[in-house]
């Protein structure tokens, strides 16, 4: 059980020597109970009392990390039930299916198709994160053939499904390397399993029906010692799912409840056979707190929705996606080609060039720091007036690149055209589309 403010503050200096940052070690303990602060910032507090309060700063869903280096994927980490009180920290992974009963050249299509869906959206790599190797022959030769398979020929995190110890075990014998996340300890194998874990260093997810078999079960592992859990509470009606999810995130963060503060992982491929409903039951469990989506298969046009969804409900809300200030080409510019100004709101910046882009005509982007916000809420809050984008274009040395000084502006910053005349002698200020969509017929039109 997490500990209140005032156990909190009873373990600490009591001192108020203030180095934490907040006057007081009450404030401290209260703002550490909360989640506000980090136990590291006090360098005051002994080592036992560490040990103790570590439990207090841990977030009420544990972090879990699968796999090593760069690809690692880490889950869990939340402390809040909604996105808009502070934000969600760590993507959910979303896992292709291959089972051992599969053909080789099913296996390699599938690890293609893992390795060559990923998009780009503003900028960023929208991608999947592991498969999920399923035992289904029941044997274990095969099964650490197919894991030795996948580790040769996929960097793809990965998850082992058995609930056979003897077959978990052999197919973390090829793979153990990529520290794979086991399914599933069960009341049955649990001891097994754990020893399984403890022995490769793996995380380990923890399966049973119904939250108070998982809360018990959880306790038992984590009594031995194991602290990367993963929970599935084996609900596979979207119903009882969407319950599960609820209660459990519901359970670690507002009862403080430890024995299920753990992320999830969910099986929509087992909750129906219809691909569209399958996607549409990702795509709710993404929304409702998945640690890890399991999928029968990739496909572009459901794939692509479930991780631009992801990337929406994981960005931070109170930061908007920003674009690095600076001059960006746009089709191999020359000194004569036109240079537009914009904002560095990535998606501002991604659709003004696309649109660029789909006109073909070379073009030179000035993109302003106005801290990601759009054209029309910068120019409200001041951020993208005539004084400021003029010092910009002084600076950002277009003018060492181009023969004209002619600047196109967007059409939303339009009453900023007699300004910055003023402000930049000598250039001509052009007056370019409120729409962005309408650039590629405005640009057609360019003179230098
Ligand atoms: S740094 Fe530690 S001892 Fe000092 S006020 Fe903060 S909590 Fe108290």
């Amino acid at each position: 059980m997490a500990l209140t403010g005032i156990e909190i503050f009873k373990l600490l200096p009591k001192t108020n020597c203030g180095d934490c940052g907040v006057p007081t070690c009450l404030a401290f303990a209260m703002n550490l109970a909360a989640g506000k602060a980090e136990l590291s910032a006090c360098p005051h507090v002994s080592d036992e009392a560490k040990e103790t309060l570590s439990e207090a700063a841990a977030p009420p869903i544990l972090p879990v990390t699968i796999g090593t280096g760069d690809k690692a994927l880490k889950i869990g980490g939340e402390t809040v039930m909604f996105r808009h009180e502070k934000r969600f920290e760590n993507p959910a992974g979303i896992a292709l299916l291959i089972s051992d009963t599969m053909a080789d050249a099913e296996v390699d299509a599938r690890l293609k198709k893992s390795k060559e869906l990923i998009y780009e959206r503003v900028g960023l790599l929208l991608e999947t994160n592991l498969v999920a190797l399923k035992a289904e022959s029941g044997d274990a030769a095969k099964f650490a053939a197919l894991a030795g398979r996948v580790k040769d020929n996929s960097d793809a995190n990965i998850i082992l499904m058995s609930e056979k110890a003897d077959v978990l075990a052999a197919g973390v014998k090829a793979c153990a390397d990529r520290k794979p996340l086991l399914y599933a300890a069960t009341k049955d194998n649990a001891d097994s399993v754990a020893a399984l874990a403890k022995e490769n260093d793996c995380p380990t997810t923890v399966k049973a029906d119904g939250l108070e078999e998982l809360a018990a079960l959880t306790e038992k592992l984590a009594g031995a010692g194991l602290k990367n859990i993963v929970i599935d509470s084996a609900s596979r009606t979207v119903k009882q799912a969407l319950e599960d999810q609820i209660v459990i995130r519901s359970a670690a963060l507002n009862k403080k409840f430890r024995p299920l503060g753990y992320p999830t992982i969910v099986f929509p491929c087992e909750m129906t056979d219809n691909p569209m409903k399958e996607a549409m039951i990702a795509s709710m469990l993404m929304a409702k707190y998945a640690g890890i989506i399991v999928l029968s298969d990739f496909k572009g046009e459901s794939l692509f929705p479930l991780l631009v969804e992801r990337l929406n409900i994981y960005t931070d809300p109170q930061r908007p996606l920003a674009t690095t200030e600076g001059i960006y080409e746009v089709g191999g510019p020359a000194e004569n080609s036109p240079v537009l100004i914009t904002t560095n709101f990535s998606l501002t910046y991604f659709l003004v060039s696309g649109y660029l882009e789909s006109s073909r005509v070379p073009s030179w982007l000035l993109v302003k720091d106005t801290e990601g916000l759009s054209v029309m809420t910068a120019w409200a809050a001041g951020k993208f007036s005539a004084d400021i984008i003029a010092p910009f274009v002084k600076k950002c040395g277009i003018t060492d690149k181009v023969k004209h000084q002619k600047l196109i502006i967007p059409g939303y910053a339009a009453v900023e055209s007699g300004g910055l005349e003023e402000e930049l002698p000598g250039w001509e200020i052009l007056v370019g589309p409120r729409d962005g969509a309408h650039i590629p017929g405005y640009i057609k039109t360019w003179q230098p």
